[in-house]
């Protein structure tokens, strides 16, 4: 027979089994086109072309997907390597797969030149939001496995870029689609050709130990079949050695031999349900001893790919570590194919059980959106819009940038600096010249001319722009050329703010002062001074401030001009008779990490009801001698009548100054029901986040809720949140939240 037949019919046999309900005679008319477009075409191996797309169609329906990838898997290099366009395609097996082939067609373009490891993560998504839908991914990842299956055609450079490319892009995107056997498969592959003797080590001394391996696999195996049929718990165990990259890596991030990597095996035990896995544990950990510590939970708390397991590690008699994974059958068929998965377990989608994390938050979206919609439905119109609100495209160089949906070549001149923004004159894009705004696609190649003489940026471009960036820098812009209306600004509101302090102006412009007050303020000149006022550069309340400094330090103050100002008398008592002490300069630096609006370093305290950090919003409370207490904006106790003149009066606008204090004091209380260990858990999450506690109480509500208050120090709010959402992640947790008032 037909070689050719051959393996189609070994394809459709796959299909059978795999794809019930799959359309067989679509199938074989797509790869009767299929063959006959690519008729004459060899591969490097020498066997007609038309074997590689029958092997992807293969794998594609290993996976179990539906028809429409089966055929846009056999037709997916036809509009690449031959005269096919997307309108035969679409007129012969519909618009959906012509659009699956485009969209492979599409990635199969992209070219990777950079190395650094930022860009390879823009590269992934650039490649996730190209696909938009899903199966566009899927079926390109089982051509690249096919690729790499038969590499060893390719010449040495090809073979090292594609294997680069494979661990690079390939691999991570598997993993994060949770296709853990397509992602061991594509990283062994690429071993290979990276560290072929690295590769080759492993792989000996694992076959010289194949038979001590084999023994002692079916050893534990053994131990742990007769256990579980003395239990009664109906499951299937089986040993395996963890693939070579594993091992690989490990040798090499831990600097070990094999002999002493950790846990070179891997047993796996598939249970009927949930409750079976709790007890099989108990089983293993009743044979094995458990090692401390290296019990995770992945079924309480999935992985954000979907992944869901009991992990254990044990020791055996023979004193050797392994791991075992406790699973259901339809999570260990999640784990091994992962999106793909749901084309079988369809049903799994519409309760939720694929995890809720940030990687399937799309998924989980769309679920809750088409709950109603038949599952079929549902998995042929995912689309992956996870990387919806951002396009990446490419310098010239082969950099890439990530830039908000819709962005154009403005936005993408000033993504790069502000002086191309300033002097750019053209654009083009895939080397053509476009308008500057023309909507950026993936992939895109964008390349600014740019000129010396340029006459800067256009006033439209501030409402043609799509990011804040280029929308800040050209207002920046603006601002410096606009210098003349800026000074007379400038001017009008410094004069306001010394006409407040009780300065006369034309004492600070006296011939005698000007000199020392520019050089406190450090500008250049009066007009300068104006200038940065007018464009934000300065406030007009630290320029009032510095020049009363400068003025009391010269002695010009003297004689009542200017009055005692009531909030400081409060603060400094000992200067409630006029200034004759001089007047605390203006900080770069404070004791407290907060300046307080109009007053120098005065003494600052931070409330106790609110305990504020950097971060967030503040106000202050001039006390009656004890400084200013600094409260959190939105604090109870910072609720006042702006009416009552004598107590607004006391409220002043505080801000923080980064990086002055290490860490600031503040609590945060959590609650959960009771359990045992509760506390215990949050001290751990925050010993392993390195936060330093100072306070840790627990108690129980009648309700039997607990409520446990952490006291913490930590630098800003965002080590707050980080901190809060790792907290938030503890089993049972239900709320998490700062504690005010
Ligand atoms: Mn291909």
């Amino acid at each position: 027979m037909d070689p050719i037949l051959d393996q189609f019919e070994s394809l459709m046999e796959k299909v059978r089994k795999n794809n019930r309900g799959a359309d067989l005679e679509r199938i074989r008319e797509a790869f009767r086109y299929a063959d006959a477009q690519h008729a004459g075409q060899v591969r490097k191996s020498g066997e007609p072309y038309i074997t590689h797309p029958l092997h992807v169609a293969a794998i594609v329906a290993e996976l179990e997907m539906d028809s429409d990838s089966i055929i846009a898997a056999l037709l997916h290099d036809c509009i690449e390597d031959t005269g096919s366009t997307h309108e035969d395609i679409a007129k012969l097996f519909g618009e959906t797969v012509a659009a699956l082939v485009e969209g492979v067609t599409k990635l199969t373009r992209v070219q990777y030149v950079t190395k650094e490891e930022e860009q390879m993560e823009n590269l992934r998504k650039m490649l996730m939001a190209m696909a938009q839908d899903v199966r566009v991914i899927l079926i390109k990842i089982c051509d690249r496995l096919h690729n790499m299956r038969t590499l060893q055609f390719q010449p040495p450079r090809k073979q090292r870029e594609k294997s680069l490319e494979t661990m690079e892009i390939y691999a991570p995107i598997a993993h994060r689609l949770g296709m853990q056997r397509v992602k061991w498969e594509l990283e062994d592959l690429a071993l290979q050709y990276l560290d072929p003797i690295g590769y080759k080590e492993i792989e000996q001394d694992l076959a010289a130990k194949s038979s001590a391996h084999e023994k002692f696999m079916v050893s534990v195996q053994t131990r742990i079949n007769d256990r579980l049929v003395a239990e009664g718990i109906s499951a299937t165990a089986y040993g395996r050695v963890k693939h070579i990259y594993s091992i690989y890596r490990k040798m090499y991030t831990q600097n070990k031999t094999m002999d002493e990597i950790f846990d070179l095996y891997a047993f796996r035990v598939i249970v009927d349900n949930i409750p079976d896995c709790y007890n099989v544990l108990g089983c293993i950990h009743d044979l094995f001893k458990p090692v401390l510590g290296r019990f995770k939970d992945y079924i309480g708390t999935p992985k954000p790919n979907g992944y869901q397991s009991l992990h254990t590690t044990v020791i055996g008699r023979e004193g050797i570590p392994f791991e075992v994974q406790i699973r259901t059958q339809e999570m260990h068929h999640t784990a091994e194919y992962g999106i793909a998965a749901h084309w079988k377990y369809k049903q799994g989608l519409s309760n939720g059980s694929l995890g809720s994390e940030e990687t399937f938050e799309w998924v989980r979206k769309l679920l809750e959106s088409q709950q109603d919609t038949d599952a079929e439905e549902f998995v042929r119109s995912l689309k992956v819009d996870l990387f919806a609100d951002e396009v990446f495209v490419f310098t010239p160089q082969g950099d890439v940038k990530s830039l908000p949906a819709g962005a154009n070549p403005i936005d993408f001149a000033y993504s790069i600096h502000s002086a191309v923004g300033n002097k750019m004159t053209g654009a083009k894009i895939n080397g053509r010249i476009v308008p500057f705004d023309t909507p950026l696609q993936n992939g895109d190649i964008v390349e600014i001319i740019t000129a010396k003489n340029a006459h800067g940026p256009s006033r439209d471009w501030i409402k043609l722009c799509k990011s804040n960036e280029a929308r800040n820098k050209i207002r920046q812009w603006f601002k410096k050329e606009r210098r003349e209306e800026n000074i007379a600004t400038g001017k009008v509101m410094l004069e306001n703010e010394l006409r407040r302090l009780g300065i006369p102006v034309t004492e600070a412009m006296s011939e005698e002062n000007l000199p020392h007050i520019l050089k406190k303020v450090g500008s250049g000149s009066w007009d300068d001074l104006c200038a940065a006022i007018g464009y934000g550069g300065m406030t007009a309340v630290k320029a009032g401030a510095r020049i009363k400094d400068e003025l009391a330090r010269l002695g010009k103050l003297q004689g009542g001009k200017v009055p005692a100002a009531a909030p400081q008398s409060v603060i400094y008592p000992g200067m409630a008779g006029g200034a004759q002490q001089s007047i605390p300069k203006a900080p770069k630096h404070t004791e407290s990490g907060i300046v307080v609006e109009g007053l120098g370093n005065c003494m600052v305290k931070f409330a106790k009801c609110c305990t504020p950090i950097p971060g967030d919003p503040v106000i202050g409370f001039i006390t009656r001698g004890y400084g200013v207490s600094v409260h959190r904006a939105d604090c109870p106790n910072a609720q006042f009548d702006h009416t009552d003149a004598q107590v607004a009066g006391r409220w002043v606008n505080v801000a923080w100054v980064e990086g002055d204090l290490e860490s600031y004091h503040t609590a945060l209380e959590l609650s959960a029901p009771d359990r045992d260990g509760l506390a215990l858990d949050v001290a751990t999450v925050l010993s392993t986040l390195k936060v330093k506690v100072s306070g840790l109480s627990a108690r129980r509500l009648e309700d039997s809720t607990a409520l446990v208050v952490v006291e913490l120090e930590v630098k800003d709010k965002a080590q707050l949140t980080q901190v809060t959402n790792k907290l938030s992640q503890i089993h049972g947790v239900s709320t998490v939240k700062r504690v005010t008032g």
